[in-house]
């Protein structure tokens, strides 16, 4: 929880002084200063032929278990589907597996998901009260950077996890998943912070906790992340 209490979070715990609500709040995201959401919506953008449109959580999952379309399926120890409640109001989506992950099949289980979790829980909800997933389901080699074509190979899954889902917030984890629902070209620090509405489902981009990680020293980049959660939980009524 350390993490939190640095950037003046303990009033999450019922402690500490609330601070004041970051600029940039929910009501004036509601309004004139929100970005309208593309004319051509990226979700249903994104190839669905690997799946029927009516495919279950169930089917989708035992497609991505077995799943064969891109050559990451060669590499890879098992898929990531995802994890978390399938009725949540909320999604974390992230870039693809890591080590930990691909060995253990769960999302966010190594050192950027113990960051992950604890956000969640500052956010005062439970892991697995949030639906936690990836854009691409199995690990790269080396961790790089998923390839466009496998991010678009892999896109269906994600598409239908949040056709079925219908979350009320998505918050893209970094740039992988920021682009996957809102395609452009500034950098995160430019994006994240704003709630762009896409397709009725409002997503926050934020810095990835590995980013978070790799700059530990650097409390700014964790009170921004945190500024981000605040916003969330305001429209989510969690504040
Ligand atoms: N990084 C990700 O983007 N996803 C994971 O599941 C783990 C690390």
């Amino acid at each position: 929880m350390a993490f939190f209490q640095e950037m003046g979070a303990d009033f999450v715990l019922g402690r500490g002084k609330k601070p004041p609500v970051p600029s940039g709040s929910t009501s004036e995201a509601m309004g004139t200063a929100e970005r309208v959401p593309a004319p051509e919506p990226r979700v249903t953008a994104a190839p669905a032929s690997a799946l029927t449109p009516q495919v279950s959580f169930a089917e989708l999952e035992k497609k991505v278990l077995s799943c064969r379309l891109c050559p990451l399926s060669s590499s890879r120890t098992q898929a990531v589907p995802g994890e978390g409640d399938k009725k949540a109001e909320i999604v974390f989506v992230g870039e693809a597996p890591g080590r930990d992950e691909d060995a253990a099949g769960r999302p966010f289980v190594g050192r950027a998901g113990q960051l992950l979790t604890k956000i969640i829980e500052a956010m005062t909800w439970k892991r697995e009260e949030v639906y936690i997933t990836n854009v691409v389901k199995c690990r790269p080699p080396d961790n790089r950077t998923p390839l466009p074509a496998e991010v678009e190979k892999c896109s269906p899954y994600l598409v239908r996890q949040i056709e079925l889902i219908r979350p009320r917030v998505i918050v893209t984890l970094g740039k992988v998943a920021t682009d996957f629902f809102i395609p452009g070209r500034m950098s995160m620090t430019e994006r994240r912070g704003k709630f762009v509405v896409h397709q009725g489902i409002r997503i926050m981009p934020t810095f990835h906790p590995s980013y978070v990680i790799r700059n530990e020293g650097n409390k700014d980049i964790k009170k921004m992340v945190w500024k981000d959660m605040q916003l969330v939980m305001e429209f989510l009524g969690k504040k």
